[in-house]
């Protein structure tokens, strides 16, 4: 048995665009260990989206594979990498995406729904309040902060216990302060609970919360670094940025 989550092998993804084709993942392999967070950082058009939707079982790649513990999503049906992605892949996305005339506990409790199960109160309870939204499981998305939004969401993509959680710029639409407990509650998360993160970011201060930082360049991998701080992100991020192409 690996000791990764999750595993991309030689993942390549292109698109039809006119008469022309665009490779927008370039034979992409990285691994991501069990309990461990990874930011995914690169100029806009470099892959980040392509590789988490192909990460996620949500967009088919060319060619390569995807393995989500011992599952190797290509070849899969449509009803079973469905399934997979309900109970083994969580997501988070900038804009929160909550239906806004459910409760919060309502929101948290609508996989296990989806998925034909009861959720239990107590399981509900008990997620929200692991991101400290305990106190707030009656109130509708328009009463709570933006902060308290994205942690609603973060508590229904945490709710099936997954073997992976994705997030797409999770800290775009938050202020600064708001974004670090979100950050703050996110690498708890790996750090108390071994959960593993893939999180697609453009801010060099949410990347320096993750163990590893993987820079996409034209769909590849361009470089990555493990431990850096935001000032050393952000640098290699200006310098990625003016590269020529
Ligand atoms: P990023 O998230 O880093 O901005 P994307 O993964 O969105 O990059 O895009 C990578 C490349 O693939 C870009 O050149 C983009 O224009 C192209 N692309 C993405 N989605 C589509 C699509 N649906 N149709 C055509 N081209 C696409």
């Amino acid at each position: 048995m690996s000791n990764d989550a999750i595993r991309l092998r030689s993942l390549t993804r292109r698109y039809r665009s006119g008469g022309a084709s665009v490779t927008a993942l370039d034979q992409v392999s990285l691994a991501f260990p069990t309990g461990t967070f990874t930011a995914v950082m690169g100029p806009s058009g470099s892959g980040k989206s392509t590789l988490l939707q192909c990460a996620a079982g949500l967009d088919r790649p060319a060619s390569g594979s995807v393995t989500v513990g011992d599952t190797e999503l290509t070849g899969l049906s449509e009803t079973k990498l469905t399934l997979l992605r309900r109970e083994r892949i969580g997501f988070v996305f900038q804009a929160f995406n909550l239906l806004p005339s459910l409760t919060a506990e309502q929101n948290v409790a609508l996989p296990l729904r989806m998925a034909g199960r009861r959720p239990r109160k107590t399981q509900v309870r008990e997620v929200l309040d692991q991101v400290g939204l305990g106190d707030r499981t009656r109130h509708r998305p328009t009463q709570l902060s933006g902060g308290q939004q994205q942690r609603v969401a973060l508590a229904r993509a945490l709710i099936t216990r997954p073997d992976v959680l994705f997030g797409d710029e999770p800290t775009g639409a938050l202020d600064s302060g708001t974004s670090r407990e979100v950050l703050t509650l996110l690498r708890g998360m790996v750090d108390r609970d071994a959960q593993t993160i893939i999180m697609v970011t453009h801010d060099p201060v949410a990347a320096s919360y993750a163990d590893r930082v993987v820079f996409l360049v034209d769909g590849r991998v361009n470089d990555e670094l493990i431990g850096a701080c935001a000032e050393d992100i952000a640098s290699r991020m200006t310098r990625l940025e003016a590269a020529p192409c």
